[in-house]
């Protein structure tokens, strides 16, 4: 089975190896989609080896992604998939990085300042609501029901 970055767009569908760490095309811009060739076995022996997997006791069977390794081409070996997995999602994060501009940064500064007056606001409102509110709920848990 093969697996390759496909454009999106219709008019170019320009693909890529699977192995390139680019969300968009390097032709016209548009995103990328993963797509997959056909599986080598039946769909029935496919079935029957990865409902035997959810017995097994072995890590990479256990994990609801690579129970299903044979869509995921991408490696020739599966000994080292939790490492493979780390640094795979290390490069995409310091790619992500790569990409920032000072307007992300203006983003996550305005997103957190947004976040501390939600709590702050929410403490307020909290506290005035304990104070007003609190003690005649406690008078009526006094008085029991009427
Ligand atoms: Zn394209």
């Amino acid at each position: 089975m093969t697996a390759e970055l496909a454009c999106f767009e219709e008019r170019c569908r320009a693909r890529y190896p699977i192995t390139e760490v680019i969300y968009n095309c390097p032709r016209c811009g548009a995103l990328l989609e993963a797509v997959y060739g056909k599986p080598a076995q039946p769909a029935e022996e496919l079935k029957t080896l990865w409902r035997a997997r959810r017995t097994s006791n072995a890590p990479l069977d256990q994990s609801g992604v690579w129970r299903y390794r044979e869509f995921l081409p991408f490696l020739d070996s599966y000994d080292a998939v939790v490492t493979v997995a780390a640094v795979l999602a290390l490069i995409a994060y310091g790619s992500t990085i790569r990409h920032w501009r000072p307007k992300h940064l203006i983003t996550v500064v305005a997103l957190i300042a947004v976040l501390c007056a939600f709590g702050f606001v929410l403490n307020k409102s909290m506290k005035w609501a304990d104070q007003r509110i609190g003690p005649r709920l406690f008078q009526l848990e006094e008085k029991g029901p009427s």
